[in-house]
């Protein structure tokens, strides 16, 4: 089994609806499971700003998938879901990145984990640092908190629904 760290991200529609249908989707994978989720959080956007406010989580997966097979799946929900691919950065019913594969460095043209961009987003760094605080990341010594503190700016960060640990996910109720 490979504990994988997935980033969801919606901002068009009822996006918590968009959050929980993915969480379920990814949950029926084949081999798959979703073992813990971090509390929502809404986010203003960065890069393309002039879009409505993303909500945001991440999720501990852990799958028999390979990490492009994964990538796929991932892909062909984001599609189910009826994701728009208009703007680079820009509006979406639904983002699925893959953030970790274990401890793993994959570096190809279709898939880069880590993911390139997540040390620097406090959309990302922030819910994963709620959900797992000692994960340790692949080719760097510094430890999360070190990065939160030193590199994370959370303006603009908020939490939207706390994860009560109630619920299938603990975020199921409405
Ligand atoms: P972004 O997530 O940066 O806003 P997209 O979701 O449109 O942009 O992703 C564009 C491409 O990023 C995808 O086609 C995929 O092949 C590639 N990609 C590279 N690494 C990853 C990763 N770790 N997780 C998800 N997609 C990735
Ligand atoms: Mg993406």
């Amino acid at each position: 089994m490979n504990d994988v760290f997935i980033a969801l991200g919606s901002n068009i529609g009822n996006r918590s609806v968009f959050l929980r249908r993915a969480l379920k989707e990814i949950d029926s994978l084949h081999g798959t499971q979703i073992e813990r989720a971090s509390s929502i959080y809404e986010t203003e956007p960065i890069g393309y700003t002039d879009q409505e406010a993303f909500l945001n989580m991440v999720a501990l997966v852990r799958t028999e998938l390979g990490a492009l097979e994964l990538l796929g799946k991932l892909q062909t929900i984001e599609n189910k879901l009826k994701r728009t691919r208009e703007i680079h950065w820009g509006p979406r019913t639904i983002d699925l990145d893959i953030l970790l594969y274990n401890q793993e460095n994959i570096q190809t043209e279709v898939l880069k984990i880590p993911h390139p961009r997540m040390l620097e987003r406090g959309f990302v760094m922030i819910p994963l640092y709620e959900l797992q605080p000692d994960l340790h990341f692949p080719h760097t010594d510094e430890n999360f908190s070190e990065i939160i503190e030193e590199r994370i700016d959370n303006k603009g960060v908020y939490v939207w629904k706390r994860n009560n640990g109630e619920g299938e996910f603990g975020l199921f109720e409405n």
